[in-house]
């Protein structure tokens, strides 16, 4: 068996209980505690073949960062916590009105579009500590903020 695939199910579950667009190093941070010979590598190309056969989506983010998530069936828009980091699905359909209606402003011909919203998670908002892990440095040390 191809070895990225030895960590497929660990993944995909990690990601559905966490449905918050980790990055790379968070996956691996996460999964090394029952794999501890998982490799930022073999996450990675684990990341890449679920990518490529659709199964995660890949969102690109801030500095060249990517993150990523579960691929819906229907296309969703995203809110990004400001706070802690999170990207969220949000609950409401894209709105492809929108796409018609650049088109006809512009005669553009539109493919796809994403819509994004920042602020504060409403946990962040309440001032409670997100009930999934906010995507600080994993390994940043006890009392450095
Ligand atoms: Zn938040
Ligand atoms: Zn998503």
């Amino acid at each position: 068996m191809p070895r990225p695939f030895k960590y497929r199910e660990a993944l995909l579950n990690l990601l559905k209980g966490n449905p918050i667009h980790p990055t790379v190093d968070w996956i691996h941070a996460q999964l090394r505690r029952d794999h501890p010979r998982l490799s930022l590598a073999t996450t990675y190309r684990t990341l890449r073949t679920l990518v490529a056969e659709g199964t995660l989506c890949e969102l690109p983010f801030g500095t060249g960062e990517s993150r990523f998530g579960l691929n819906l069936e229907h296309k969703h828009y995203h809110f990004i916590c400001d706070k802690c980091q999170r990207i969220l699905d949000l609950p409401i359909p894209a709105n492809n009105r929108l796409e018609r209606l650049v088109q006809a402003e512009t005669g553009h011909q539109v493919r796809r579009h994403t819509v994004e919203f920042y602020g504060l998670c409403w946990e962040c908002a309440a001032g409670l500590v997100p009930c999934t892990p906010a995507l600080r440095p994993p390994r940043r040390k006890e009392g450095v903020e």
